[in-house]
């Protein structure tokens, strides 16, 4: 396993962690004063999400690219199925290559997918994710043609009913599979799989370079909501450096990204602090 005591080069923020994704929420600094606040800790990257950009993707990805870091990831596509996706398959698509597109423009290699729930109109997983399959598979193409790869990430069960067809990793694993490309794996986010007692098995077994990305946080043990009150790493009951291993033991050798939601708590500081306390927390209990 990397040793991160001393070198944490590694270490990126999805700036979901300051609040960034949605409105209201967080200090709402600028890309740029969040690109000059990781530089200068020394943090090896920054993931953004797609409404930080606007039209500025290209100049951003290069001022990350100057301040001596990597642009790791953007979030996300659009749902691609389920009842919160857009009405038409024309209209997904389309954003889906706009993401795509945006990714290549932000200069990363990596585009998460937050698949969105189950169809309308059927019941139960399997069904979706087949169309979910086919979705991701007429994509891929034209995202391999301009450097990005696609990254399924499995989401906590609890948010089955509209957000996510894929619980685990091997569910995740079975849709690449299906899709069938060479640029499509799997993220492994520690808030959605941390319960998963079976999940160094499955990456052990299925895998093995087709890990994507790594997010990292920490599930509280007396968490109050789903989406927003995700923990820092130390502060609650995942075993962060067993879930490292099983993702390195597959050949992840990319970054960490810390991916915090928490409205009520590190939202509400001062994203200075927030920072200094991740670089702590990474070089001791990640
Ligand atoms: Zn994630």
């Amino acid at each position: 396993m990397r040793d991160f005591s001393q070198d944490y080069s590694s270490l990126a923020l999805n700036t979901a962690t300051l609040g960034h994704n949605l409105d209201g929420q967080g200090a709402g600094w600028s890309p740029e004063k969040v690109i000059e606040g990781c530089a200068s800790r020394g943090y090896g990257g920054i993931v953004f999400w797609r409404r930080e950009l606007g039209n500025r993707a290209k100049d951003l990805g290069q001022r990350v690219r100057e301040a001596g870091m990597q642009v790791v990831g953007l979030c996300r596509t659009p749902f691609l199925t389920g009842p919160l996706a857009f009405p038409s398959e024309q209209e997904i698509m389309d954003d889906f290559n706009r993401s795509i597109d945006e990714a290549a423009a932000l200069g990363t290699s990596v585009l998460t997918i937050v698949t969105g729930g189950p169809e309308p109109d059927s019941k139960g997983i399997l069904e979706s994710q087949k169309i979910l399959a086919d979705r991701v598979a007429k994509a891929a193409p034209f995202a391999s043609e301009r450097g990005v790869n696609l990254a399924l990430e499995p989401l906590n069960p609890a948010m089955a009913g509209n957000r996510t067809i894929l619980m685990t990793a091997a569910d995740a694993l079975n849709v690449v599979d299906q899709v069938g490309a060479d640029n499509v794996g799997v993220a492994i986010d520690v808030n959605h799989v941390w319960w998963d007692t079976t999940l160094a098995e499955t990456l052990a077994a299925r895998a093995n370079g087709r890990i994507l990305g790594y997010h990292l946080c920490d599930w509280l043990a007396d968490t109050s909501d789903m989406m927003l009150d995700r923990g820092m790493m130390g502060d609650g009951v995942a075993d962060l450096k067993a879930i490292r291993a099983a993702v390195e033991n597959a050949g992840y050798a990319g970054s960490c990204e810390v991916e915090i939601f928490s409205a009520n708590n590190w939202w509400k500081r001062d994203p200075n602090e927030v920072l200094d306390i991740i670089v702590e927390r990474f070089k001791t209990v990640c």
